[in-house]
């Protein structure tokens, strides 16, 4: 059995965009795991701090992943301060690393939102830090086979999804985990 890595730029988008590949994915049997580049606190509602929304949002993601047996991970880069860095890129990649990761699904290379596109060029390199042989880390390179681009609303400037899957078996318990994000954005069109 495998294990996929959803890379997100934002607490929320991982899980909303790449969560039914992910769902189904753990149906399967493949372990999951979700990394969030921020927290999305700036997303804070007005009633909520943003410290206390980072703490909200890290302690959700925990729990959508909880739901598919899988691993969160939550970096503590600040939210809409997301950029390219060769140094960040690698230790994604030391992340993909330590989970012995063979799928890694991520955001397409062009957006309305500047995280979204670092993020994107983030997880292209960090697959390829990754996979290196030769790029010696404290860790064996990461077996990844398949890298897939997640369709979001935000990033369609040129996507052309190809790939298409039976989503109708997970549906509901991608729904259910989605509830785990009550305090975003948009998993309140879930309640
Ligand atoms: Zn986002």
């Amino acid at each position: 059995m495998g294990t996929v890595m959803a890379v997100g730029a934002h607490t929320g988008d991982a899980q909303l965009t790449m969560g039914l590949y992910l769902a189904k994915a753990a149906s399967k049997g493949h372990k999951i795991v979700t990394l969030d580049l921020t927290a999305g606190e700036r997303g804070c509602p007005p009633h909520i701090p943003m410290d206390e929304f980072r703490q909200l949002n890290t302690e959700s993601a925990a729990g959508f992943a909880k739901a598919f047996g899988g691993d969160s991970v939550v970096l503590d880069t600040p939210d809409g301060e997301l950029n390219y860095s060769q140094e960040l890129a690698v230790k994604i990649g030391d992340i993909m690393r330590s989970y012995h990761v063979d799928t890694v699904l991520c955001h397409w290379k062009n957006s309305m939102h500047k995280d979204h596109i670092a993020a994107s060029r983030l997880t292209q390199d960090a697959v390829f830090f990754a996979s290196l042989p030769t790029f010696t880390r404290p860790l064996p390179p990461a077996p990844i086979k398949r890298w897939l681009y997640a369709e979001n609303w935000e990033d369609s400037e040129g996507f052309a999804p190809y790939m298409y899957f039976d989503v109708s078996d997970v549906f509901e318990d991608w729904k259910a985990a989605v509830r785990q994000l009550y305090l975003t954005e948009h998993s309140r069109d879930f309640k």
